[in-house]
């Protein structure tokens, strides 16, 4: 061997020993893959991340123009929601689902068939035929839950709770969700009345397709129903309607116009038909924008 051979084999080894003992590679070894369905962006940005084994890495999805978050594929902690995180051990995968605006979403859990209790949600006794109505709601969490009244998780429950139930619910996001077919009667208006027409009387439910906004009144609105102790714990940003919501309610009703024909008089709010029992959508809710 001689000695250039000697350098040669010594400068090996030690670029060898350097690699090996270097931190950057050896400490971010642990790998994240994010994948986009639909149109939108992520942080971290699509494609493979590093990161030091064990670490909890937030995720962040934003949806393009037009486009809705639905929810995340993976092992993240909350997917229903835009901004979550996942721990990353070794390796980990999350996907974003964005889905078209006015897209109908399964409830979680599924449609609606038959109720807790062990009635059944029954058809419309002249089949969807007999919906000539929209009518418009506003529920949330903010009984139990002020702080954070509007996790779609939760409506299931809700509406075993209070022996109610509506064809769809808009969350914040304007994400729509359908919890019963249209060709069923919901039970969300209850007891009320409408013009001249006494067959809506105390019976709209055979009538309306009901559509629920999570939304939250004003302090006057609420307090009566909620109480002041809930009402005050209210974050002020949770009440009224989002941009989202106006964008996906206007896409519902336009589907629900066009498939039976129901004229732009027939969408009423639920204060509408029942004044002294009912005060939503509320005067936080913009008419004009439908
Ligand atoms: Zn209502």
């Amino acid at each position: 061997m001689d000695v250039t051979t000697r350098w040669i084999m010594l400068l090996v080894i030690m670029l060898a020993a350097g690699l090996s003992g270097c931190s950057m590679t050896d400490d971010y070894k642990a790998t994240l893959e994010v994948s986009v369905m639909g149109e939108g962006t992520t942080t971290p940005a699509k494609g493979t991340s590093h990161f030091v084994p064990d670490t909890l890495v937030e995720l962040q999805a934003s949806p393009a123009a037009g486009w809705v978050f639905s929810h995340w594929q993976g092992e993240v902690a909350d997917p229903k929601s835009p901004h979550t995180s996942i721990v990353v051990g070794e390796q980990a995968a999350a996907t974003a689902v964005f889905v078209p605006r006015g897209t109908i979403l399964e409830a979680p859990g599924g449609l609606i068939y038959s109720r807790t209790d062990g009635s059944q949600v029954t058809a419309r006794p002249g089949g969807t035929k007999d919906i000539e109505y929209i009518m418009v709601h506003a529920m949330s969490d903010a009984a139990a839950n002020p702080a954070d009244p509007y996790r779609i998780d939760r409506i299931r429950t809700i509406f075993h709770d209070y022996a109610v139930e509506s064809h769809y619910v808009i969350d914040r996001l304007g994400r729509i969700y359908q919890f019963v077919e249209d060709g069923l009667v919901a039970r969300h208006a209850g007891r009320g009345a409408w013009g001249e027409d006494p067959r809506l009387t105390d019976n709209m439910n055979r009538y309306a397709v009901g559509i629920e906004l999570l939304g939250i009144g004003t302090d006057a609105e609420m307090i009566p129903v909620i109480g002041a102790d809930s009402n005050s714990a209210i974050n002020p940003s949770d009440r009224g309607y989002t941009e989202e919501q106006y964008n996906a309610l206007r896409q519902l009703i336009g589907l629900l116009q066009e498939r039976y024909s129901i004229p732009r008089e027939n969408i009423i709010g639920h204060r509408d038909y029942a004044p002294t029992r009912k005060w939503d959508p509320g005067v936080l809710f913009d008419w004009s924008r439908l």
